[in-house]
């Protein structure tokens, strides 16, 4: 049997965490029913746990770099509406990416049956 890929691997390139060859993504977020070296991801059960830990980590990021440029700059309201909005967004769409890609390949690293 082939060597199964790493977590970085997986993680690099977005890979089935079984076979590593192809992406597990449908689109951007959403993942696969079946791989085609027979893995069926729609199995592994992620749940809302990608969501979750995004909107924690990003929320305690952004509002520990507001607080800190409002008291190293002062700057007006619109430069934090233009600056926190735009990369909450960006941010929160990327990590629940990598999130997700994380918490399938351990569901199926430590959950496989
Ligand atoms: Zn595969």
């Amino acid at each position: 049997m082939e060597k199964k890929p790493s977590l970085i691997y997986v993680l690099q390139n977005s890979c089935c965490p079984q076979c590593g060859r192809q992406s597990i993504f449908q689109n951007f977020l959403k993942i696969k029913e079946k791989c085609s070296c027979g893995l069926k991801l729609s199995n592994h059960e992620i749940g809302d746990g990608p969501s979750f830990f995004s909107m924690f980590f990003l929320n305690i990021f952004i509002i520990f770099s507001a607080i800190l440029v409002e008291i190293k700059y002062s700057p007006p309201l619109w430069v934090h509406i233009i600056l926190w909005g735009p990369l909450i967004i960006f941010l929160s769409v990327f990590l629940i990416r990598y999130l997700k890609i994380l918490f399938l390949f351990l569901n199926f690293k430590y959950r496989s049956k």
